[in-house]
């Protein structure tokens, strides 16, 4: 599989001012971050450029700020301290804007969420201009944000003299492509999740590329109230009935096999078949029966893609479908991916994350590339590769 876009493979950075664009949008309490996957998995990138460039920074968002002001929840200052005991290697945070103070003594240096700049949001070419006057070269290996049009992923990659995807952006778009484009069948997805409304464009591509669906989590329901089952009380969406019911009628036209759950685990800890769901009864988990069903349709798959839990997994009561389905991909010698925020806490918890082929790191964007969408910041180095 050809690349349409350059990579840091390349070009060279020696002597140059490299800004690299990170995705070190992690969960932050009290001050401390809660899992350091994103940051752990922009090392090697960092490393590899800290060889040979003269100066390195690096610039990435944190959660949803008001523009304008510093609100200490969302400060990078956290990212910082883990990512300097990750390295083993001194970073310097600059929380000014512009960063104009910056020595060369200051080695590699992080500056502030670029959420608290006005103008990111909007992709203001004047702060796009800024971003890219700091750097020789930009790197964007935040594939995890490349799905949003900002100043600090598109509007920099045009106003920068040069602009290259970094080795986890690479490495995202090659490992994703391998399970999408061409993927070695029989090729099974499983996609759960609370709601479908969520994730009805992901369900919809999927349905051409793989030979079956599984489908779990609440999201389940509503295909189940769809085929005329009970769900009791159980999370569901009465105004996605129709889409339901449409997608189980393509796919069947498409020839991708969709499996539903047969049993369940309620709220009160119960195992019951659906017939037995009472009107009280709130599904939390995929049962028994179904997690072997499932099992056995991923120990036949040559491709595997996995998004979101079978089950309210928070709940360790419930976290026994979602964890059934990780076991049996682990066991899977088929070349498999996982992604989603709240799939990759449940999969931390199990300590499995060695087993997948690839774990992706890109959420949203994960889940937009699957959807088969372009993505903006990426579509901005294809054009500039162009150039
Ligand atoms: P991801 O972030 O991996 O894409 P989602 O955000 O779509 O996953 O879904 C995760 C959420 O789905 C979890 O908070 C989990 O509790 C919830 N969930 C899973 N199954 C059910 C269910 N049967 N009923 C209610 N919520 C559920
Ligand atoms: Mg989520």
């Amino acid at each position: 599989m050809t690349l349409q876009f350059q990579t840091l493979q390349d070009v060279s950075v020696k002597d140059m001012r490299v800004l690299i664009r990170e995705d070190f949008n992690v969960p932050v309490a009290r001050g401390v971050v809660q899992s350091d996957l994103r940051i752990r998995a922009a090392i090697p990138g960092i490393k590899q450029i800290l060889k040979d460039a003269a100066q390195v920074i690096l610039m990435s968002h944190l959660g949803r700020p008001e523009p304008g002001i510093l609100q200490p929840a969302f400060s990078l200052q956290p990212v910082a301290e883990r990512l300097q005991y990750l390295l083993e290697f001194p970073v310097t945070f600059i929380k000014e804007w512009p960063p104009k103070s910056i020595k060369p003594s200051d080695g590699l240096v992080l500056l502030e969420n670029v959420r608290f700049l006005p103008g990111e949001i909007e992709n203001d070419p004047r702060l796009a201009k800024t971003m890219a006057d700091l750097c020789d070269i930009f790197v964007l290996d935040a594939f995890g944000s490349a799905h949003r049009a900002h100043a600090s992923t598109v509007g920099v990659i045009e106003f920068a003299p040069k602009a290259v995807a970094g080795p986890l952006l690479t490495s995202e778009v090659t490992s994703l492509d391998r399970g999408m484009k061409n993927p070695k069948h029989p090729v099974v997805a499983i996609i759960g999740g609370a709601k479908i409304s969520s994730k009805l464009e992901v369900l919809q591509s999927l349905t051409s590329i793989v030979d079956v669906l599984i489908i779990g989590g609440g999201m389940a329901n509503t295909f189940l109230a769809a085929q005329h089952k009970t769900i009791g009380a159980s999370l569901y969406e009465a105004d996605l009935l129709a889409s339901a019911r449409d997608l189980l009628i393509r796919s069947e036209q498409q020839g991708c096999t969709i499996l539903l759950p047969t049993d369940c685990v309620t709220q009160n800890d119960e195992h019951k078949s659906l017939d037995a769901v009472r009107a009280m009864d709130k599904i939390v988990d995929i049962g028994v029966a179904t997690r072997k069903l499932f099992a056995e349709q991923i120990s036949k798959a040559a491709t595997i893609l996995w998004n979101g839990p079978m089950g309210v997994f928070e709940d360790p009561r419930f976290a026994q479908g979602t964890k059934d389905v990780a076991k049996a991909i682990a066991n899977s010698k088929a070349y498999s991916i996982v992604g989603g925020g709240d799939t990759l806490a449940a999969i931390e918890k199990i300590n499995l994350t060695s087993k997948f082929s690839y774990i992706s790191t890109g959420g949203g964007a994960f889940l937009e590339y699957i959807e088969g969408k372009s993505l903006p910041a990426i579509a901005a180095l294809i054009n500039k590769s162009k150039k």
